[in-house]
């Protein structure tokens, strides 16, 4: 890790009651000064976002999971463009989870088309890539993670690579209770790395955040985040878990 600040960020998914938000905003503003490297993003359901904005503390900042594929707002049900999004004063977006790839027909295209509009817009983004276990199993964890990138690393305007977050996630640790070893997760972060220094130069890749998302606990972040390329995490089940705050702590 060099001078960047260590992106810790929170994936709640579709998970929450009105009581469970409330009482996990209240653990989160009570846990305590965060360390000065570290910065926090959670990503609440789009229904418990106006929660998140109104009680959390301000060195919390709350995200998007998704956003629509076109910027204005007007006749597309059901969804959330980037200029709502905005108004709503949320700065961030996870784009490209291995969940939406999945399960909502979201390709590398579609993913590339959401991270330009959202930076576009001046947010922020974490772009998730991750292969499944079958590739890995068939030494193909690179070909599916560069296949993810092209089309992030394309739709970056100039000058806003410092606000794009590569969340590494494999698909096989997310939800599984199986962590990558750190040596796994840092073998990939690096090989991700050397590929972005091929696209964007050896300067521009140091600097972009390469964060870690798959079955992270308060048990295993200490040893992860020892490791040179892991520049954060993205947490999913533990996020929201009091051991969150143990998580942010392990930037310190
Ligand atoms: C995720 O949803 O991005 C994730 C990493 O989930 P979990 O931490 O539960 O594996």
């Amino acid at each position: 890790m060099t001078g960047k600040k260590v992106v810790i960020g929170g994936n709640w998914k579709c998970n929450g009651t009105k009581e469970s938000v409330k009482e996990l905003i209240e653990t989160l503003n009570s846990a305590g000064d965060f360390p000065s490297n570290a910065e926090v993003v959670v990503a609440p359901t789009a229904l418990h976002l106006g929660m998140a904005v109104d009680g959390l503390r301000k060195d919390i900042s709350v995200s998007v999971q998704n956003l629509w594929k076109e910027p204005k707002a007007g006749a597309w049900t059901g969804e959330l463009t980037v200029d709502l999004i905005k108004d709503f004063g949320i700065n961030w977006a996870i784009l490209g989870h291995s969940e939406r790839r999945a399960y909502c027909g979201e390709t590398p295209e579609i993913v590339g088309t959401k991270v330009k509009i959202a930076l576009e817009a001046g947010m922020k983004v974490m772009a998730c890539i991750g292969e499944q276990l079958s590739d890995r199993e068939a030494d193909k964890t690179m070909d599916v993670c560069k296949e993810q990138l092209d089309p992030i690393i394309a739709a970056v305007p100039s000058g806003a690579m410092d606000r794009v977050v590569i969340a590494y996630e494999p698909v096989w640790a997310i939800g599984t209770g199986v962590t990558a070893t750190p040596e796994q997760a840092q073998e990939t972060h690096e090989q991700i790395r050397a590929y972005l220094k091929t696209k964007i130069g050896e300067e521009a890749a140091q600097g972009v955040r390469i964060i870690y998302g798959g079955s992270v606990k308060g048990a295993n972040c200490q040893e992860l985040i020892k490791k040179a390329d892991i520049d954060g995490f993205l947490v999913g089940g533990a996020s929201l878990k009091p051991e969150f705050k143990d998580i942010i702590a392990c930037s310190s």
